[in-house]
């Protein structure tokens, strides 16, 4: 038994998964990777839609050749670019920056980002409670009927040095 002499050239390219936006390494007409090759695969997470958790998102082009393209991670608060390989004729690609590309970092972050607020409106409050700045101009509003009090007056006023700055004690318990 001989084998052909001209063995067939490999043409492997790096594409990207239509289906959930992996890159791989595959034949030029290869449309996923290898998991979603399998069409059970691609049923399964049809069946179970979930859009704002999907990895990926549909752009539009038509472009004839590779470009590459700068976008903004869509997740809430991340604003990272990422450089995105826009293939013609392939419209599927990925939402997120490297880093939340995966699900779990993902909600990872909205946990982290939600304490941070958390932390953020409590420091605001501590803020607020302190008698320190009273630049408020969002309530000087003129709502008519009730005594619309001189805030900006009394402000004025008060405008000496800050007296008797009380020491903010409020070293929020660092008990978790
Ligand atoms: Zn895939
Ligand atoms: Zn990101």
């Amino acid at each position: 038994m001989q084998l052909p002499k001209y063995k067939k050239k490999k043409r492997i390219k790096l594409k990207i998964c239509q289906y959930c936006g992996k890159e791989f390494w595959g034949h030029p007409i290869a449309k996923y990777c290898e998991l979603h090759r399998d069409v059970k695969q691609r049923e399964k997470t049809k069946k179970s839609p979930e859009p704002g958790d999907s990895n990926n998102r549909t752009h539009n082009h038509d472009f004839i050749e590779v470009v590459e393209e700068n976008w903004i991670c869509e997740l809430d608060g991340c604003g990272k670019s990422y450089v995105v390989k826009i293939f013609p004729k392939q419209f599927v690609y990925p939402r997120f920056c490297e880093e939340h590309r995966n699900e779990f970092r993902r909600r990872n972050w909205i946990r982290q980002k939600q304490l941070e607020d958390i932390r953020k409106i409590r420091a605001a409050a501590a803020k607020a409670a302190a008698p320190a700045v009273k630049a408020t101009p969002a309530k000087a509003t003129p709502t008519s009927k009730a005594a619309v009090k001189p805030v900006a007056k009394a402000a004025a006023l008060e405008a000496k040095p800050a007296v008797k700055a009380k020491p903010v004690k409020k070293s929020a318990g660092s008990k978790t």
